[in-house]
């Protein structure tokens, strides 16, 4: 069994964007919540939401601690709850909000998954693989393509994560 993840307290407060307008913004603040919820886990701050005619099918964050899985991480995790949510592999017509850019891993998963929009917050130049280090969304001979959008409120989800790596480096 694993064991309780000691609580990080986290001096960014979660967002609370009006209901009304259920823009990118919304669903992006909804994924800065949820890499704060991981950051009060202990794990790096990354949050992701997928959202499917207006409804939120799916809400997770990175537990790559927590759980000793490397492949835990908050798209993986969202993209699980999404697929049970409409009981189908394929996500077709569904948008995923994701405070980082995607890594080799997730990235792939968002193309095997077929969604139909990724937007992200935090360009990734190292393991970005939607744009930032590769784009495997430019595959030539794939047969699905995602529509995608970068920087959406960049300068909160980037703080965020910069902060947190300063703790830890303190903490070395
Ligand atoms: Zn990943």
């Amino acid at each position: 069994m694993d064991s309780p993840r000691p609580s990080l307290p986290c001096p960014f407060a979660k967002v609370h964007p009006s209901q009304l307008r259920r823009d990118d913004e919304f669903y992006m603040w909804l994924a800065y919540n949820e890499a704060i919820a991981a950051w009060q886990e202990d794990e790096v701050p990354i949050g992701a939401i997928i959202e499917l005619d207006g409804k939120i099918i799916a809400a997770a964050h990175n537990q790559r601690d927590s759980t000793r899985d490397p492949t835990a991480h908050a798209e993986i995790l969202a993209l699980g709850q999404a697929a049970k949510a409409v009981d189908n592999w394929r996500l077709t017509g569904a948008t995923l909000y994701v405070t980082k850019e995607p890594c080799p891993m997730c990235s792939g998963a968002t193309l095997m998954a077929r969604l139909k929009r990724v937007v992200y917050a935090v360009p990734d130049a190292k393991m970005g693989c939607l744009g930032g280090a590769v784009d495997l969304n430019a595959l030539p001979h794939s047969n699905h393509h995602l529509e995608i959008s970068r920087g959406l409120l960049e300068k909160p989800c980037l703080d965020l994560l910069r902060a947190y790596f300063q703790l830890k480096r303190k903490e070395d």
